[in-house]
């Protein structure tokens, strides 16, 4: 067992990081929503002032502290369309960021929070198609994601907020060829 800060990493948690890839949205849409204030549905943004912790940037994967500079937008985190590519509301930081290495395991500032991890493969006309889902208990998402890709069908997972429901990040097997979305 490792203690890595406040956060004791169990051997479960090393073996789901060695299974698994953490994607944040990728910096391409970072740099354009922040350069243009606009974002893919006609929003016009603007920059706001953290009042609270807890916001999470979904580029860096790590939560806001009150004074950070955050843009609000409307994000699809999905390639390809069908009724469940749903669209919502997430943050990132207005400035500069680095995007979360997929390969270092779980977001460590997600490990505190109770998440909805929904498990989508594609329809035979290449449409996005939920297969699964289930509720995570703080620091038990390993457990979850195991269960949800023991489906051959399954191609990735999201995980969301769970009582507000706005999408987080993406999960993929290590093996998977696209990891980039
Ligand atoms: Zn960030």
């Amino acid at each position: 067992m490792i203690v890595s800060g406040k956060r004791v990493v169990t051997p479960s948690d090393e073996a789901a990081a060695q299974r698994f890839r953490y994607a944040a949205i990728p910096t391409e849409v970072a740099q354009r929503i922040r350069s243009t204030l606009r974002d893919d549905f006609r929003n016009e943004l603007r920059v706001w002032i953290s009042d609270a912790e807890g916001n999470p940037c979904r580029h860096c994967l790590r939560m806001t502290r009150p004074g950070d500079r955050l843009i609000l937008f409307a994000y699809r985190p999905f390639a390809t369309s069908g009724p469940y590519a749903e669209t919502g509301p997430i943050f990132i930081h207005a400035d500069a960021c680095a995007r979360y290495d997929g390969r270092s395991g779980f977001p460590e500032d997600f490990t505190v929070r109770a998440l909805t991890l929904r498990a989508y493969g594609n329809t035979e006309r290449g449409d996005i198609s939920i297969v699964d889902a289930e509720v995570s208990q703080p620091g038990c998402a390993s457990q979850g994601l195991t269960r949800l890709f023991a489906a051959e069908r399954v191609q990735f997972v999201h995980a969301r907020n769970q009582a507000w429901g706005c999408y987080d990040f993406r999960i993929d097997r290590a093996t998977a060829i696209n990891i980039a979305t």
